[in-house]
């Protein structure tokens, strides 16, 4: 970091992109132009095998900017030749409005905003089926086949699971024909590995291991063999779809500790990194992540430092305040920090537990 990783002239990048995980020190990604274009061609092939033409109308609901998810899937879209709307993340009640306006028939999203939207139109008494949706590109975190199937009955339309990471280029690495039954990966643009993360030697075919990725492609930043953290299995046999690109299973979770919240990358160094350089925080705090509605909530439980507690309601809640805008700085999203008096926590006697993920698995 910052450049290290970079295998052309400075001249030769025309896009830099960075992974959602850490916002101190990101991944940086560079790409020339010929990278820009290898990635929206595969975009593009992405969204045909699901089904979609240039008669479709998009609409994009990620983040456009340094995550990859945005521009990604919008160059592909071009690409295909589809009426492209980039609405970006957020700002629930537009992307209805934007969906119902346009007869919008294709979105882009994270499978629980996705399910976020779903439940706003619901309680407001409007059925998400009037809006016609035809397909839903859902990725960037994992979510389960129940959640899928969910989604399809609220919606009445098809779910495709999409599979990609910033290293590799972004979304659009692997991505699930109309038989939605794992994710094809291009592989004329990355050779796969499936790995035992803790003797690194080959898995057995069908075997779930880490993700091991070569771009063959990239030009500004070729990486080989980039150990991805994910968890999956190659899915034995051919698809009846006659593609021969080997199928990913689901995402079933990460060697690593990396927590993704709400699509967002979080490492609890990063939370810890936030309370830690305040000069009021004591050492213990335990980071609580909840399902509401339908969208990830990330609490943080974090006790006063003896030495500051002067005992008034006052000083907690101007620590609380000071946390919680430097985390939602920190991350970008909304956490909700609770400030204790010293003792309040369960004290670890060895490792200590620091999260408690108590999401509902869908
Ligand atoms: P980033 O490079 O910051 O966009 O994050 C990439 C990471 O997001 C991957 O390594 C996965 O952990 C996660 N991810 C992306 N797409 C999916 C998906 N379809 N299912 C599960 N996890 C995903
Ligand atoms: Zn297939």
């Amino acid at each position: 970091y910052p450049t290290g990783m970079l295998a052309v002239d400075p001249e030769e990048v025309v896009r830099m992109h960075t992974s959602s995980g850490t916002t101190g020190r990101p991944t940086a990604i560079f790409h020339t132009r010929q990278d820009i274009e290898n990635w929206a061609e595969i975009m593009a092939r992405c969204l045909a095998m699901a089904g979609a033409t240039s008669k479709d109308i998009f609409q994009n609901m990620t983040g456009y900017g340094l995550f990859t998810g945005g521009l990604g899937l919008h160059y592909g879209a071009e690409r295909l030749g589809m009426w492209t709307i980039p609405a970006g993340a957020g700002n629930t009640a537009r992307q209805i409005m934007l969906m119902k306006d346009f007869h919008v028939t294709v979105i882009h999203a994270t499978p629980s905003y996705a399910m976020h939207i779903a439940e706003r139109m619901l309680s407001e008494g409007e059925d998400p089926k009037t809006l016609g949706l035809k397909i839903g590109v859902l990725g960037a975190e994992p979510y389960t086949e129940e959640m899928r199937l969910k989604l399809q009955d609220i919606y009445g339309f098809k779910v495709f699971n999409s599979y990609g990471l910033s290293e590799m280029n972004g979304p659009g690495v692997a991505f699930e024909c109309t038989y939605q039954n794992g994710m094809h990966v291009w592989e004329d643009s990355y050779i796969v590995e499936i790995i035992d993360p803790n003797t690194l030697e080959p898995c057995k075919p069908g075997e779930v291991g880490e993700l091991v990725m070569t771009t063959l492609r990239r030009t500004a930043q070729p990486i080989i063999r980039y150990r991805t953290r994910d968890l999956t299995r190659i899915i034995p046999g051919e698809c009846p779809c006659g593609r021969k690109h080997a199928r990913l299973d689901r995402m079933i979770g990460r060697s690593d500790d990396m927590l993704i919240v709400r699509g967002v990358n979080v490492f609890p160094s990063q939370i810890e990194e936030v309370l830690m350089k305040h000069e009021w925080v004591g050492g213990n705090y335990v980071i609580h992540l909840t399902t509401i509605g339908a969208m990830d909530e990330m609490a943080v439980k974090v006790e006063i430092s003896k030495t500051a507690f002067d005992g008034s309601i006052e000083t907690l809640r101007k620590l609380r305040d000071q946390l919680q805008r430097q985390l939602r700085e920190q991350v970008g999203f909304n956490v909700h920090v609770e400030v204790m008096e010293p003792g309040s926590l369960p004290a670890s006697e060895g490792k200590a537990k620091r999260v408690i993920d108590e999401r509902e698995r869908r």
